[in-house]
């Protein structure tokens, strides 16, 4: 491939194509639009409908569709040709301005929380012209935002806009308090890394608990595992390196800057991660870059896994959001200055995001909650279920002596230059990394490492960038009022650090000291996705969102309960898969095995009453002690389910799921996969560990 600068964005009508396909005015119309968040002129949107579809249709296009992110999670499209009747027998391919701007696909579908009456099944998409459109299986796919007839918003979009505009906002003040009136916007950045596995699809689609569920429900381990390491950075097998550069061609004709591609800790498992991008973008960019990977690997006789966790005792899949604010004359706001002012104002900028995530560590770790990362977070592999956040050794110290109003000294001083007019100067600290860290400042950005892979990056961006602009606000508010801004700025620094340093944490996340001293130091530790989810609609939270109209409490409400039916749903399918797999394929395998291995016994002792029968009979008897105990925990799993599935309270329903399915599933598990150690491998119904994992 020498041709990647052509290719790169070919399918995507981004500025490049626009300019050359729109008169001037209507492109800077346009621009201004994508650039400034100016509202679109209607009058340029049949102008701009025209010149997609003829770009389109160049480029094989026959259909075109609105492109949304339902609460689903994932993307939905609703097709439709060019295709017109010209009123004499013919056709020919249309698009209107209106059928750029507005859809209407039937929404009755997709999940409201019960924002939608069921006699209103009617919702709308709405044209986000700040992303660009782009062509996919020949059909030209429009990024639209997705709410209900009343106005709220049923996708995952909206807010994340709104949050941006908010954002902005506040950040443009506090540059302006420094002296900066050339940026006109301020952008937050992602980049979003995401991990992935790759098994052999023939193996996958003998498992319905991967069929079904996306992970394995049961398995016992392979005789290896990760412990040696070896997969880390390994050399890529050619059949998953087929696969990569496929994926790669393919996300750059999309324009997605995907960057590096590695082995991961697990074995089968991968990395994939993009150059950052403006947050909306990145957010599009992540679900194309899920959605590929499934197609692209089906092409290559693969299934991949997504899922937070599809192996016990192996290492789950996460996805780290790398963050940071930038103005649009490409200045990173998190990257420490080498002059007083810029320090100050990083140290400011830094001050906010460590208050921030201080006041609403309940509201980030909901937007990390599903039932699949449950199992991921705190487990020795992925941070645990308190928020904190790591600074490194320098910035740390630095805030320290801000704190103690002690001189900031280091050995190396010839290396930082100390006692400046307001605040220590110093350089940027990339050397010391936490790995455990759920928060982690990265040099010149944070990087949030406790989303599931399976995640939309939304959600955790939305509330990064609304309660950092809710600190700002109160931030500029005061130094707009102060009388003496140094002495105001560096007083509301040290206040700030003093009372949030709680948050920062620089050792080992995964320790159980730890777990006790962020008790002490009163950070909550929300353990699971029921225990976390409430939050969302406390007083406290609900007030931060509706005060910069992020979300209205109705919205609130409602992603409350599509969050809570999301993970009792996920439960409840995985409990009735397990049943399923453990009542036609497991229980009839054991059976049958014993059944052979009791005749075998029985001629054996025929031939001879001097043969010994000891492994059979032991084996017989051992295997049928763990039927029972597989059809009882059965049983009773079955009843469970079916009392949380009657619940006619949400929350009940979830809490159900918790305390009474997982358990038992649980033991459902232990029984079958004890089994499966001692039942011959002819017998064995589906692949395991060991054929899935090193499969390729
Ligand atoms: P790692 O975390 O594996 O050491 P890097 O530090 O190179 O890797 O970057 C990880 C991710 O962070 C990449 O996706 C990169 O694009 C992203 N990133 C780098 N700078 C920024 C920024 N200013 N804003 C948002 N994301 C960024
Ligand atoms: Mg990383």
């Amino acid at each position: 491939m020498n041709n990647i600068p052509e290719i790169f964005g070919s399918m995507v009508f981004d500025d490049k194509a626009m300019k050359k396909r729109l008169p001037i005015e209507t492109y800077n119309t346009l621009i201004r639009t994508i650039h400034d968040g100016k509202t679109l002129d209607t009058d340029i949107k049949n102008e701009v409908a025209k010149a997609m579809k003829d770009w389109a249709i160049e480029k094989g296009a026959t259909h075109y569709t609105h492109w949304f992110q339902p609460l689903t999670g994932v993307t939905a499209e609703k097709h439709d040709s060019f295709i017109t009747p010209d009123g004499n027998g013919s056709i020919i391919m249309e698009f209107s301005g209106r059928e750029l701007i507005k859809g209407e696909p039937d929404a009755s579908s997709f999940p409201s929380g019960g924002l939608r009456a069921t006699f209103e099944a009617r919702g709308y998409t709405a044209w986000d012209p700040t992303s660009y459109a782009f062509i996919k299986d020949d059909t030209l796919c429009i990024p639209t935002a997705f709410c209900s007839y009343g106005g709220e918003s049923l996708d995952k979009k909206t807010p994340l806009l709104r949050s941006m505009e908010v954002i902005n906002k506040q950040a443009l003040r506090i540059l302006r308090l420094f002296g900066n009136t050339e940026a006109t916007r301020v952008l937050t950045t992602v980049g979003p890394e995401q991990e992935y596995f790759l098994i052999d699809k023939q193996m996958y689609e003998k498992r319905e608990d991967l069929k079904f569920c996306d992970r394995t429900l049961y398995g016992a381990p392979a005789p290896k595992g990760q412990e040696k390491d070896d997969h880390y950075f390994g050399t890529i097998k050619p059949r998953v390196m087929a696969f990569m550069k496929e994926l790669d061609k393919e996300l750059w004709k999309l324009g997605v800057l995907a960057k590096t591609e590695h082995n991961e800790a697990a074995p089968a498992q991968h990395e994939l991660a993009p150059i950052f991008t403006q947050t909306n973008i990145a957010t599009d960019h992540n679900q194309l870059i899920m959605e590929l990977m499934k197609k692209i690997a089906d092409k290559h006789g693969l299934a991949c896994l997504l899922h937070e966790k599809p192996f016990a005792g192996v290492n789950g899949s996460g996805k780290h959001n790398n963050w940071s604010l930038s103005t649009n004359t490409g200045e990173n706001l998190l990257n420490p200055g080498n002059t007083p002012e810029k320090n100050a104002q990083f140290l400011l900028l830094l001050s906010a995001v460590i208050k921030a995530v201080d006041e609403y560590q309940d509201l980030l770790r909901v937007t990390v909650s599903s039932a699949g990362n449950d199992l991921r977070l705190g487990g020795n592999e992925a941070p645990p279920a308190i928020i904190s956040m790591f600074l490194g050794d320098e910035l740390s110290d630095i805030i320290n002596s801000i704190i103690k109003d002690t001189s900031y000294d280091r050995k190396d001083a010839d290396k930082m230059k100390i006692g400046a007019k307001v605040l220590p100067t110093f350089f940027k600290d990339t050397t010391d990394r936490n790995r455990t860290s759920p928060l982690a400042f990265t040099g010149n950005k944070f990087e949030f490492r406790m989303l599931g892979s399976s995640f939309s990056i939304s959600d955790p961006n939305i509330v990064l960038n609304t309660t950092v602009a809710e600190v700002l606000d109160e931030f500029a508010t005061r130094l707009e009022s102060a009388e003496d801004f140094s002495a105001e700025l560096k007083m509301l620094i040290k206040e700030t650090l003093t009372k949030h340093s709680r948050i920062i944490f620089d050792g080992n996340n995964y320790s159980q000291e730890w777990v006790l001293d962020a008790e002490k130091r009163g950070l909550s530790n929300l353990k699971t996705t029921v225990d976390a989810l409430p939050k969302i609609i406390e007083r406290k939270n609900i007030e931060l969102f509706t005060k910069y109209k992020i979300f209205t409490e109705k919205e609130l409400y409602s992603r409350y309960e599509i969050m809570l039916d999301e993970y009792s749903k996920t439960i409840e399918l995985e409990a009735l898969t397990m049943l399923e797999m453990a009542k036609k394929d497991i229980i009839p395998a054991i059976i049958s095995y014993s059944g052979d291995l009791s005749e075998i016994a029985l001629s054996k002792k025929q031939l001879s009453r001097k043969i010994s029968t000891e492994v059979e009979e032991k084996t017989v008897e051992k295997l049928s002690l763990l039927t029972s105990s597989l059809y009882n925990a059965a049983e009773k799993l079955k009843l469970a389910v079916e009392n949380a599935k009657a619940s006619e309270d949400s929350k009940l329903e979830a809490a159900l799921c918790k305390d009474e399915l997982i358990p038992l599933m649980n033991t459902l598990r232990s029984a079958a996969d004890e089994a499966e150690l001692m039942v011959s491998k002819d017998y064995w119904p589906f692949p395991t560990y060991g054929d899935l994992l090193f499969s390729i």
